[in-house]
């Protein structure tokens, strides 16, 4: 049974190591992850959430509903534009149990590539919705939160709804 780390928690701010074998226990892993995401209501979730530090993640296209379930990730590429959209985490909740969201600045587009479930190699390129999942899930792998994009006025106002919450 996999437990939810929430803002505040330490292995949120470590580094992730990658995946060396692809087997039963990770696809376990993965299918209980997608569950927890679409019960939360969530687009995407990674591995440090649910306390292990390993590269992967899950998430879903909200154009599309496509499922994707991604292995040592890694983005190859970032456009140089950058789009604002409004961002939340399900590690970071405010009193009412329900992410807290904040306006953050990121790469329009991205490449990315990645090993699935079966262990082939996928490569994609994307933009909208998933390129600002993608690179928030992304983000977890390395330790970083969104908030950590924030100025520091508006990050304070986004850590007060998160410690009424204690
Ligand atoms: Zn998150």
């Amino acid at each position: 049974m996999l437990k939810m780390h929430l803002c505040g928690d330490p292995i949120l701010r470590e580094v992730a190591t990658p995946v060396e074998t692809i087997d039963d226990d990770l696809r376990r892993v993965l299918a209980e992850m997608v569950k927890i995401m679409d019960r939360q209501k969530g687009a995407g979730l990674a591995a440090p959430q649910v306390g292990i530090l390993k590269r992967f993640i899950v998430m879903r296209d909200p154009g599309t509903n496509e499922l994707f379930k991604m292995i040592n990730p890694k983005i190859t590429a970032r456009s140089d534009g950058k789009i604002i959209m409004e961002e939340g985490c399900l590690s970071v909740l405010g009193p009412d149990d329900m992410p807290v969201f904040a306006d953050v600045a990121r790469p329009s587009t991205v490449e990315i590539v990645w090993t699935d479930e079966h262990g082939a190699p996928q490569t994609a390129e994307f933009s909208g919705n998933v390129a600002r999942i993608v690179q928030h899930e992304y983000d977890h792998l390395d330790g970083i939160l969104f908030i950590d994009y924030l100025s520091s006025v508006k990050r304070e106002m986004v850590m007060r709804k998160v410690k009424k919450r204690k």
